[in-house]
């Protein structure tokens, strides 16, 4: 990876004039309770309450924001079940691209019909037995399709840190600063934001105890591949870190922490009853490092993104239950 093809500061700056008017400026909230939990100054940022409900809106918009005519006229294709997917098809919708998204064929019926809801063609595969990435190329391939992956692209890179952009903007410095990792696009981009913005704040990736992938990558050096972590942070059972988000995170991230799904169970119940908001598992990894860590926390001021909200309703109420 030569230093040029990694994206900077500068990046998040020209990502967030892209995306003015078109993502929304999220709130940051503070609460009471956590505060006094906590012995800290807490400042949640919440992506939940971002477009199609989740930060990949960011990344996805500027990404596909940045085409030319003829990319514009032949299409995006994109392979995700999840929130990369809504973002991609929400974001072609609004920019007039076709948008092809590749999707296995046991995904949630709600994420399909939400995807296609949007306008997108779905194209599904087994993902027992086929690869969804050499799906993605073929059909870029044959029709001439950009594809655009859900965490290891500069767009979409700088795209996500847009929001941690806002979030020092609106409360000035930060001691501390945790956000939830899979890929590490959000991460990533937050880092590049935070050496920028807020130099000195501790900056903690926070991903699923079970896919600890980028705490080993991360604490060795090098980029270590796992299974797909058995977690109910769907949003982060990714296998690796990437070309692009590993060197940016190790060089600008303090450490990457876990977080069991009993905590992150734990972090949802707490949201829902004290926040009055439904956060998905994915979105509470960084409040549950935080809690984790509250003897070190006392007296901070902490930073604490919520990464996203979709959850159907009947899986959140079986998880609190
Ligand atoms: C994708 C996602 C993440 C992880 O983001 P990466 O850029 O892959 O690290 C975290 N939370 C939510 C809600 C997500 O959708």
């Amino acid at each position: 990876m030569t230093e040029s093809m990694l994206p900077t500061y500068n990046d998040v700056v020209a990502a967030a004039e892209r995306i003015a008017g078109h993502a929304h400026h999220t709130p940051v909230l503070t609460s009471r309770i956590a505060n006094e939990q906590l012995g800290a100054e807490l400042y949640f940022k919440a992506e939940n309450l971002q477009r199609m409900g989740a930060f990949k809106f960011r990344g996805g918009f500027n990404a596909l924001a940045r085409f030319d005519a003829a990319q514009r006229k032949a299409g995006v294709v994109a392979f995700s079940s999840g929130n990369h997917a809504q973002a991609i098809a929400l974001s072609a919708r609004l920019l007039g691209i076709p948008a092809t998204i590749v999707m296995p064929l046991d995904a949630p019926a709600a994420k399909v019909a939400a995807t296609r809801g949007y306008g997108a063609t779905v194209v599904t595969y087994d993902r027992y037995t086929e690869d969804r990435e050499q799906i993605g190329r073929d059909l870029a391939a044959k029709h001439g399709l950009t594809l655009i992956p859900p965490y290891d692209h500069a767009d979409v890179i700088a795209g996500q840190g847009t929001a941690a952009k806002e979030l020092f903007e609106e409360v000035g410095e930060l001691d501390y600063l945790f956000a939830p990792l899979g890929g590490g696009g959000l991460l990533s981009g937050t880092a590049l934001v935070t050496r920028a913005l807020s130099p000195r704040c501790k900056l903690f990736g926070v991903e699923p105890e079970a896919g600890n992938d980028g705490q080993q990558s991360f604490r060795s050096g090098a980029i270590v591949h796992i299974d797909t972590p058995k977690t109910i942070a769907d949003g982060a059972q990714t296998q690796h870190l990437g070309k692009l988000t590993f060197p940016i995170i190790q060089r600008h991230v303090d450490d990457i922490l876990t977080a069991s799904d009993a905590q992150l169970i734990d972090e949802m119940r707490f949201v829902a009853s004290r926040m009055k908001m439904i956060v998905e598992p994915t979105g509470c990894l960084g409040l549950a490092a935080a809690r984790a860590m509250q003897d070190e926390l006392r007296g901070k001021k902490v930073g604490i993104i919520l990464s996203g909200g979709n959850v159907d309703l009947p899986r959140f109420a079986e998880l609190l239950s």
